[in-house]
């Protein structure tokens, strides 16, 4: 199967109470064990890729080359979606042109009003090529922000008129945070994604920074509304302390333990156990 558009497999995440993960990829080892998690877990599954990540594999349409072929080559029969992460405006029309099949534009940055005029755009255009269209209200708390215990809370009504110009997913700051959380994070605010959820009639929602909040936290968002949840520093830690533990052990020095291909084993085992892991945490196994 080919890419597809994220919005079947949100909409009936919505309806099934679940989530679908979005794992952000970063090389050739990230994409190749997220799709055979996915695929071990009978799982849909959105390929996140920020606009950094695409400029290190040397542009967007190498991601397009690549995660296509690795479908292909892989056997995945699952359903994939390729999604720009927190695309700027320029970016987001990038990736509509290179092969995506998802997009998010984040227009958090601009004022409101301008924020819905380019939002607008950028959903007709997705929708006239049948791709999925995320936008952002308000904005994500993050480490480059400084550590701000609460995190970020959208508003409402602002909400509403986004979801209202035909969004597929919205994005919404309800005290997630990118990166790791700070010790004195105050934990998702319910009452505001409640309001939220009601404000945009039932559209499937996003939940950014999904590393390091509590599955008892992570439960009660899906069971309000939370229907993709976006997961990279996990990767990221998993994968880093996997193949620190290989060196630290001396593995790299002991016969052709160099080699890339063995070097770069225990990470990549390291991400399609979690990845395996959160499809089963998000409920999204066997929903492929
Ligand atoms: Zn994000």
């Amino acid at each position: 199967m080919g890419l597809v558009s994220a919005k079947e497999m949100l909409v009936k995440a919505h309806e099934g109470h679940y989530a679908v993960g979005q794992f952000n990829i970063n090389n050739l080892e990230w994409t190749k064990e997220v799709l055979l998690a996915a695929q071990e877990s009978n799982s849909p599954v959105i390929l996140g890729v920020s606009e950094g990540a695409a400029k290190y594999m040397t542009g967007f349409k190498t991601v397009v080359g690549m995660v296509s072929a690795m479908v292909d080559s892989l056997n995945i029969t699952v359903p994939v979606a390729l999604h720009l992460d927190h695309g700027s405006y320029e970016g987001a029309k990038a990736c509509i042109e290179a092969g995506f099949s998802s997009i998010m534009f984040d227009g958090s940055h601009y004022p409101f009003e301008e924020n819905l005029a380019k939002s607008k755009e950028i959903i007709e255009l997705c929708h006239a090529k049948n791709l999925s269209i995320e936008c952002e209200v308000g904005s994500i708390g993050g480490e480059e922000d400084g550590i701000i215990g609460a995190g970020e809370v959208a508003d409402a009504n602002e909400c509403k008129i986004i979801a209202e110009l035909g969004v597929d997913m919205l994005a919404a700051g309800i005290g997630n945070i990118h990166g790791k959380y700070p010790e004195n994070w105050t934990g998702l605010n319910f009452e505001a994604l409640a309001a939220i959820e009601i404000a945009t009639n039932g559209k499937p929602l996003v939940l950014h920074g999904g590393t390091g909040i509590p599955a008892d936290q992570i439960a009660k968002a899906i069971s309000l509304g939370v229907s993709k949840i976006n997961v990279n520093t996990d990767l990221q830690l998993v994968f880093a302390a996997a193949t620190r533990e290989y060196v630290e052990a001396g593995k790299d020095l002991s016969g052709k333990g160099f080699d890339p291909r063995k070097l770069l084993a225990p990470g990549a085992s390291a991400i399609r156990a979690k990845v395996n892991a959160m499809m089963a945490e998000f409920g999204s196994a066997n929903k492929a």
